[in-house]
């Protein structure tokens, strides 16, 4: 069964509902240079979901750059806080890209593959092998 759900930008300007469909298109992690600039990480957590499938509540403002294949990949984002929301490509008319860190509920969100991995950083596929902390660490830790 399709999961509908909620999600907002950082700042709670831009909220949408959206269905989570049982399979969707793509649903991954994207290493490509582009995605690392943008998000300013080492990678972009990603699905791609129906355009009808997504109801807006608040205005994104875009930006266009063109990929290596010749089309436009718009870069849509909060104009107040910054958070990336979702992307749209004329590779896909019917679908966005939503971010998948927007979602309220992260657990609704199981990445299937990761691409572009010849830009990939080692330490994003060694992050699982990092010591971890519940929160910021206390020094002495
Ligand atoms: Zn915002
Ligand atoms: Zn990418």
């Amino acid at each position: 069964m399709a999961d509908k759900t909620t999600g907002q930008c950082l700042c709670g300007a831009v909220k949408y509902e959206v269905t989570i469909p049982e399979k969707p298109f793509y649903s991954g992690l994207c290493h490509c240079k582009d995605c690392q600039r943008y998000t300013g990480t080492a990678f972009a957590s990603s699905l791609m979901v129906p355009k009808a499938d997504i109801k807006l509540d608040g205005e994104l403002k875009f930006y266009g750059k063109e990929t290596d294949r010749g089309t436009v990949m718009e870069r849509g984002f909060c104009p107040d806080c910054g958070s990336n929301v979702l992307c749209q490509s004329n590779d896909w008319d019917d679908q966005y890209v939503l971010a998948a860190g927007t979602l309220d509920d992260q657990s609704l969100y199981k990445p299937q593959i990761n691409i572009f991995t010849r830009s990939a950083v080692a330490h994003a596929l060694d992050a699982g092998k990092l010591h971890q902390f519940e929160a910021f660490p206390e020094s002495g830790e």
